[in-house]
């Protein structure tokens, strides 16, 4: 099957501005068919949104992630069941931790200079990540082409994510996943495998000023 799949949104768990529920019903609008609920630093906000999704017979499969902090900036973990909290700070710990509960990570928005991000790291230790999110859809074009390059060099599959904080803006840079079925279970392991293929979709205009609204909003 090729499935789209959003690997890279936030709730209002982290610092989105979606309930668990809006992000879902966002998710059904766009047709997607699994969507990874990545919040700062906890499996909260997926949880919740696997819950909903279940209560409501929703035809999205939800997949457990998260966006960790480490000390050497964000790692997207997507996991078959959530990994104890708080999460390590130390790449190598986290990295262990997500081996463990058969888990798989990609370094997102690697080469962005103002968000947490592994930079020359992913050159350093690339065993840490199975995969690199090569198209951040809130990231510029220059800072997406590095990592294209990176994962390239590297020979990691290259991923695609909106990183929405808004829901409007969620499944606007899907991944396309080859994979048996939208199962967790069947995605991870088309993840790990490499077949996957990103798309390279861009924030439509009300969703950029949607974006620097919310991010505002946030600030202030
Ligand atoms: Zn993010």
């Amino acid at each position: 099957m090729e499935l789209r799949v959003e690997t890279h949104c936030h709730t209002y768990v982290s610092d989105g501005s979606a309930s668990p529920e809006a992000l879902l019903k966002s998710a059904e609008k766009k047709r997607l068919d699994a969507i990874a609920v990545t919040d700062h630093r906890t499996f909260r906000g997926s949880v919740l949104t696997q819950k909903y999704a279940k209560l409501v017979d929703s035809r999205v499969s939800v997949i457990l992630a998260t966006e960790a902090y480490t000390s050497w900036g964000d790692v997207l973990v997507f996991c078959p069941s959530p990994l104890p909290e708080p999460l390590p700070r130390d790449p190598f710990e986290l990295r262990d931790l997500a081996v463990q509960g058969n888990c798989v990570t990609a370094a997102p928005h690697p080469f962005h200079p103002f968000m947490p991000s592994v930079k020359g790291k992913l050159y350093e230790a690339p065993q840490l990540f199975d995969a690199v999110e090569v198209w951040n859809g809130r990231s510029m074009v220059m800072f997406n082409l590095l990592a294209m390059r990176a994962a390239k060099r590297l020979g990691k599959p290259g991923i695609a994510g909106s990183d929405a904080h808004v829901p409007s803006a969620v499944g606007t840079a899907p991944t396309i996943v080859y994979a048996p079925s939208a199962r967790p279970e069947d995605v991870l392991e088309a993840m790990r495998k490499g077949k996957v293929l990103p798309t390279l979709g861009i924030y439509s205009l009300p969703n950029l000023f949607r974006d620097a609204a919310w991010s505002i909003y946030k600030k202030v």
